[in-house]
Order: C-alpha cells, then sequence, then structure tokens
C-alpha cells in the first residue's frame, strides 16, 4: 500500500485564511494583542452567546487565566476531572494550587457527579473547600451540565469548562465553552479548527473579559509609563494568528459534519463486531463535535485484541491511533493528589482507542483504514456470522 501517513487529527486549511493573513499584514496588526477583536466577534457570533470572549496564544494559558479570574491562589484546592490531557491539569500548579482528582461517569467519560460530591463534602469535612471546578468536555462529549450546575450551585463553587476540544459541542442547544461560569477553546493544530496556536476564553462580562486581557498582557496599570501592581503574563493571540482563525472559521460547519460523519463511518465499519463499540452521544440532550472517533474493545470478545495490539497493527500500515487518556490521578506527576472515586476513567484508558478524525480524511484514506480495520478483525476472528 504506498499511501500517505494517515493521522489522528491533523490542520485541514480552508484556502480562506490567506485573504485575512494579507489583511493582518496590510494594516500592520503584527504585534501580540492588536487586531484580534474581530475574530473574537467570529467566535461570539458561532456561538451566539451574550458572553464575551478573550483570545488567547494557546488553550494551556486560557485555563491559567481562568483560573485567575475565578481567584484560585497558591495552596487552594481544584476539583479537576482525571480524565483528560496534561494541559487541563498544569495550569493548577502553575498557580501552587491544589488539584483534587475526580473521576468520570459511563454516559459522557466526563466527570461524574457523585463522585463529585463525595469530593466536595470530604475537602469541606478537612476545612479545604475547594476553589473550582474544573471539567472537560472529553473527545468533544459535552458534560453532564445539568447535574454538575445543580452541585455547584448547592456548594457556591464555580465551574471552568475546558472545552478545548469541544469547540461546535452542545448539551441542550447551549454551546460547550459557554455551560460553564468560564469556558476555554484551544485552536492548537490538533483541533476542529486551528489557529496554528491559539486558544480563547469565554466570560460572563466585560469586566472579566479586560481583567483577561490586561493580565495577558502584561498587567500594565493605566500610567505614562511603565507601572505594575500584578504579576502579568503574555498570552494574548497574534493578529496573524486570529487571521487563521477567521479563515477556519468560515467553514466550521463542513468541519463539524466531517468530524461527525467519520463517527458514522467508524460505527458502520464495526456493526458486526461484537465486543467493539463506538462511543455515542448518550440521548438528544448532548450533540458532540465529535473531533475523535473513540472505541471501547471488550478483549473477552474479540479473542486478545487489546487496544495496543490494534494500534501497532495499524501503525504498520501508516495509520496513526492513540490510546485515551491515561488519567492524572494515575501519573507520576500527579499521583500523590488527591482522588475520588472507582475505576471509571482507569478502565476507559484500558480498553479505548481513538481513531483518525480528521475533517480532511477522505474516502481513499478512509477505504484503507476500512481494508486494514477488515484485515485486523479477520486475523481475530471477530466478525460475527
Ligand atoms: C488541547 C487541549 C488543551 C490545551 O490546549 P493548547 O491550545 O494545546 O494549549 C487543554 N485541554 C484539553 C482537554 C486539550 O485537549
Amino acid at each position: 500500500m504506498t499511501q500517505n501517513r494517515i493521522y489522528l487529527s491533523e490542520p485541514h486549511s480552508s484556502g480562506k485564511e490567506l485573504r485575512y493573513i494579507e489583511e493582518a499584514i496590510r494594516k500592520n496588526w503584527i504585534s501580540s494583542g492588536v487586531g484580534v477583536s474581530d475574530f473574537e466577534d467570529d467566535i461570539q457570533r458561532f456561538l451566539t452567546t451574550k458572553k464575551w470572549v478573550c483570545a488567547t496564544n494557546s488553550g494551556t494559558s486560557a485555563l491559567h487565566l481562568g483560573l485567575l479570574l475565578l481567584g484560585v491562589q497558591s495552596g487552594d484546592e481544584v476539583l479537576c476531572q482525571t480524565f483528560t490531557f496534561s494541559a487541563t491539569v498544569n495550569p493548577i500548579r502553575y498557580i501552587g494550587a491544589i488539584p483534587v482528582f475526580v473521576d468520570s461517569e459511563r454516559a459522557t467519560w466526563n466527570m461524574c457527579p457523585k463522585a463529585l460530591e463525595l469530593a466536595i463534602q470530604s475537602r469541606c469535612s478537612l476545612g479545604k473547600k475547594p476553589k473550582a471546578i474544573l471539567v472537560v468536555d472529553s473527545y468533544g462529549m459535552p458534560f453532564q451540565a445539568d447535574a454538575i450546575r445543580a452541585i455547584a450551585t448547592k456548594y457556591e463553587i464555580p465551574i471552568l469548562e475546558d472545552s478545548a476540544e469541544a469547540f461546535g459541542s452542545q448539551y441542550k442547544k447551549q454551546p460547550c465553552g459557554t455551560l460553564g461560569d468560564i469556558g476555554v477553546f484551544s485552536f492548537n493544530g490538533n483541533k476542529i479548527i486551528t489557529t496554528s496556536s491559539g486558544g480563547a476564553l469565554v466570560v460572563a462580562s466585560k469586566e472579566l473579559r479586560d481583567r483577561a486581557f490586561y493580565l495577558a498582557t502584561q498587567a500594565k496599570d493605566a500610567a505614562p509609563y511603565y507601572l505594575h501592581s500584578e504579576l502579568g503574563y503574555n498570552y494574548a493571540m497574534s493578529a496573524i494568528s486570529a487571521a487563521i482563525g477567521r479563515g477556519q472559521l468560515e467553514v466550521m460547519e463542513e468541519r463539524l459534519a466531517a468530524r461527525r460523519s467519520h463517527c458514522l463511518f467508524y460505527e458502520k465499519a464495526f456493526a458486526a463486531v461484537d465486543g467493539i463499540s463506538v462511543f455515542k452521544e448518550p440521548n438528544a440532550d448532548f450533540f458532540s463535535n465529535y473531533w475523535l472517533t473513540v472505541i471501547q474493545i471488550d478483549k473477552e470478545k474479540t479473542n486478545g485484541l487489546t487496544p495496543e495490539l490494534f494500534r501497532s497493527f495499524m501503525e504498520k500500515q501508516g495509520i496513526e491511533t492513540r490510546l485515551l487518556w491515561k488519567p492524572m490521578h494515575q501519573q507520576p506527576l500527579f499521583c500523590n493528589y488527591p482522588y475520588y472515586g472507582g475505576q471509571v476513567a482507569a478502565t476507559l484508558f484500558e480498553n479505548g482507542l481513538c481513531l483518525p478524525s480528521s475533517s480532511s480524511l477522505n474516502q481513499e484514506a478512509k477505504n484503507s483504514i476500512q481494508s486494514c480495520i477488515s484485515q485486523l478483525l479477520k486475523d481475530y476472528d471477530c466478525i460475527a456470522s
């Protein structure tokens, strides 16, 4: 097979980026923080939200700013979904705050409301009321927003929504990124749309938006000279990145349709297989962008085919797949922080695999993926007759 390598999730140019880049250069919008408001307006329009948007140079920096806006300080505790990428947790540590990890639930793979409430009660009984709840829309699937919101309201703890992977997803017709008190997107190269590197913060008021931008541009106070009373950061998005983002946003609906159609393609590919299931929206309240299509493999039913055997077989054919998030509470870096829950996240990691999901995945690529999968399933005698 002489086919180019097939990636898990690669950038996909719309061809409309150059026009915006040329405009930015013509206007001399070269400094970071200048000329990005059009992109912020585009995002706000796409989300059809009254909330405010502050573009940043990454999703990670947006998460860091989000924690700061919620008043998280060194030594504070932050409840954090364990089933996620490390970039969710790292900003908690940048501040010197303490992550308290919470397990997932089976329907969305995101934060379990029951484990969350137990964690809150336990931390409060130790006199350490958590400062924030950091939930994730993993693989584009919205978290259990109503149930988590009810707990957040009951205990008066704000929600920071890491929607890095879920731009375009919705819960009960509400866009992900607007479900928490503060939301975060990533426009890194592997996400559904990209600004090469970038992110955004979604906040409830102009005051919060202005404060985010102030912190993101070195916290300069109003004075004719450089005056600083607070610690600042260099986190603003550049207009060149914003220009790429504007060109990408123009085709967002097509990108969404493509990722969602890939999920259906894989569902068909595994339809006749007892023991492999595609991760799907639990019910009509959930609308996922299916940033990545993910499967669970029950190795009792697949004659020993494990996610790692699946991955290495595909890798030999030049097709990239990836194991799921190894839970944060099981990472060498984070394993000494408190954890509340059972084995849900750990089991997802053990049994799951992410499949190629780029919006640029064409029919030819799908045909190679299909034939590799068919071969593998035949080798393991997994197809139901
Ligand atoms: C990609 C990602 C981030 C970080 O975003 P960057 O733009 O790469 O900094 C944070 N959280 C999750 C869940 C992500 O997938």
